[in-house]
């Protein structure tokens, strides 16, 4: 029996820990993804920051074209001043000739607003591309890394593997059974008891069974149906005194202080 108890226990830590670690191998490939969607989103911000910088290049042509074109109205209404024959007229052109100034003096301000945003973007752009730089470089470190720890797991997934199979070949087929069904159920299949309590799901113990288990049987838990054993190496000595209840339990023990030594 007790054989029998010993290999439960030693499958169960087996198959939690094989679960862990395929738990753990499934978390891998989401690192990956984490640095990828890093670089990513500066590689648009990359590209949103060369878009602007093109529109605002291609925004300050336009205004110069205009920029010009209202330069050169202003200068043809100037010669036009000379010949003009009345007040009226000349009220007129010289109308025109502020207006195409004022027109072209606005632009020009837009044209230097343009320029001012162009030195930021590309102040923006030039660490961006740093950014970008850095972040490839942690994809790249990421990849590594989570290749060298999913092959570290995937060998010693191996090596749980052989283990479990070591120990599942050493277990009576009837146990192996019970324990495959009520682990699949409840994620474990055996459970210790231990204050005459279920450490599985930690109901109370029957005084009987309580008995029973500390002579060695491998009993049921009532109430999760798990396999239930006693371990008297786990058990704490009868009628222990508490150490966390009394004060100063824990602390070294001082040696007496031998005067003047
Ligand atoms: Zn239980």
């Amino acid at each position: 029996m007790q054989a029998l108890i010993e290999n439960l226990v030693k499958l169960q830590a087996i198959e939690l820990n094989r679960a862990r670690l395929n738990q753990q191998m499934r978390a891998l490939p989401a690192e990956i993804a984490q640095a990828a969607a890093a670089l990513a989103a500066a590689q648009r911000q990359s590209a949103d920051l060369s878009a602007a910088l093109a529109r605002e290049d291609s925004m300050r042509t336009r205004l110069e074209r205009d920029i010009d074109g209202h330069r050169q109205k202003a200068a043809r209404f100037r010669v036009q001043v000379d010949s003009v024959t009345t007040p009226e007229q000349a009220v007129a052109i010289e109308h025109e000739i502020q207006f195409a100034t004022a027109e072209a003096d606005r632009l020009e301000a837009d044209e230097y607003a343009s320029l001012e945003r162009t030195e930021a973007h590309e102040t923006a752009l030039a660490e961006t591309r740093a950014q970008v730089e850095q972040l490839a470089a942690e994809v790249d470190a990421v990849r590594t890394s989570v290749a060298a720890r999913q092959q570290a797991m995937a060998s010693e997934l191996a090596g749980l593997d052989a283990e479990r199979e070591a120990v599942r070949a050493a277990i009576d087929s009837d146990w192996l059974a019970r324990f495959d069904r009520i682990a699949s159920g409840r994620g474990t299949g055996i459970a210790r008891a231990e204050n005459q309590q279920c450490t599985g799901c930690r109901m109370g113990v029957r005084p009987q069974v309580w008995n029973q288990l500390r002579e060695g049987e491998l009993l049921s838990c009532d109430s999760c149906s798990r396999l239930l054993y006693w371990d008297p190496a786990l058990a704490p000595a009868p009628k222990a005194p508490q150490p966390e209840l009394i004060p100063g339990a824990g602390r070294a023990p001082r040696k007496p202080r031998v005067a003047g030594a």
